[in-house]
Parts: C-alpha cells; structure tokens; sequence
C-alpha cells in the first residue's frame, strides 16, 4: 500500500509523459481514503480563460491534448467525504492495470439553461480538462480508464457541485447529462 500522495514539484512539466491521467489511487492526505469530491481547480481564474477556445472541438483525445501547450493541469481543490478536510492533489498516471483496452466514449451534454447561458463550461476528467461546453451543446471524448470522475467548472476554475464518478467498460459508451449538476 502506498498511499502516499507525492507530487513532484516539476509534475507541472511533465504533463506530455501524463497520458492518462487518473484519480482512481488518489486519496485524502489527513485520513488515506479515496472518497473525495473536487471542489475546483487552483488559481484557475484568469489562467482557464482561453484555454477552452482550444478545445471547443469533439473529439479531442485526451492523450492528444495534453500533448498541446494549453492542456491544463492544475492541482485540484478536494474535500474528503470522510473526515470533510480539504485539501489539494495533482491527478495521477493511471496504472497499466486501470487502462481499458480499447476506449470508452463519453457523450457528455450540457442541456440547455438560460441562466448563464453565455458562459462556457469546463469538463474535466480525471482532474485534466478535456473540453469546453456552450449552453446545449454536447462534447464527445474517449476515456482510457476504468475508474473516472468528471467535473464541471465554470469559467473561474469553481467546480460545480458533485463530480460524476463512473466505471467505464472497454468499448463502451456512457452519455451523461449536466446541467448545474450531473443528471443521472
Ligand atoms: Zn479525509
């Protein structure tokens, strides 16, 4: 077991060997337990302006856009379901055991609202951003883990609340619903 949580102080220019991020191992500093919700990115205000123009595209393979200047990653703002402390955390390279074999598309949709209706959201998977959002649009990204959680920021890098944490299945599709929080 080591549960230790040790994040190299250069992870931040390491992000091209970063190829497919996970929080699946990732577990709160005070307690050791992976039961956490991502509240958002750090110092995300101003520096995740921009960024999403990038990848306003469907499609963007994860690996591919962290391979892009503008791949955004930034340490995490996390309380712990357990002992309710908050902390910060870096995703993780998954582990050869967590990578499916073949890919799991994630058809993610942002119905419409007409509140905010002007202001893009972020989609993170697994602490990497994968795309931005209009109101009603949809954005469609493989996953290459099998435990995942996406969250959803607004242009501040502030998390909306609850993160969506699934099982993804070689091959498979999974379609998920958000608007202000997850739908499903
Ligand atoms: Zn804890």
């Amino acid at each position: 077991m080591e549960n230790v949580q040790t994040v190299p102080a250069q992870a931040a220019e390491q992000t091209t060997s970063i190829n497919a991020p996970s929080l699946h191992s990732a577990v709160c500093p005070h307690c050791q337990k992976n039961d956490f919700v991502v509240l958002g990115t750090k110092g995300a205000k101003g520096a995740a302006i921009g960024v999403g123009m990038a990848f306003g595209a469907i499609g963007n393979l994860v690996a591919d856009s962290m391979n892009k200047d503008d791949a955004t990653i930034k340490p995490l703002r996390c309380q712990c379901n357990a002992c309710r402390k908050k902390f910060e955390i870096l995703p993780l390279k998954a582990t050869p055991e967590e990578i499916l074999e073949t890919p799991c598309t994630v058809n993610f949709t942002r119905l419409s609202s007409f509140v905010g209706m002007a202001v893009a959201q972020h989609v993170w998977l697994n602490g990497v951003k994968v795309g931005t959002v209009g109101n009603g649009k949809s954005i469609s990204f493989p996953v290459h883990t099998k435990y995942n959680t996406l969250f959803v920021t607004d242009q501040y890098g502030v998390a909306f609340k609850g993160n969506y944490k699934f099982e993804a299945v070689s091959g498979g599709t999974v379609d998920v619903r958000f608007k202000k929080k997850f739908l499903q």
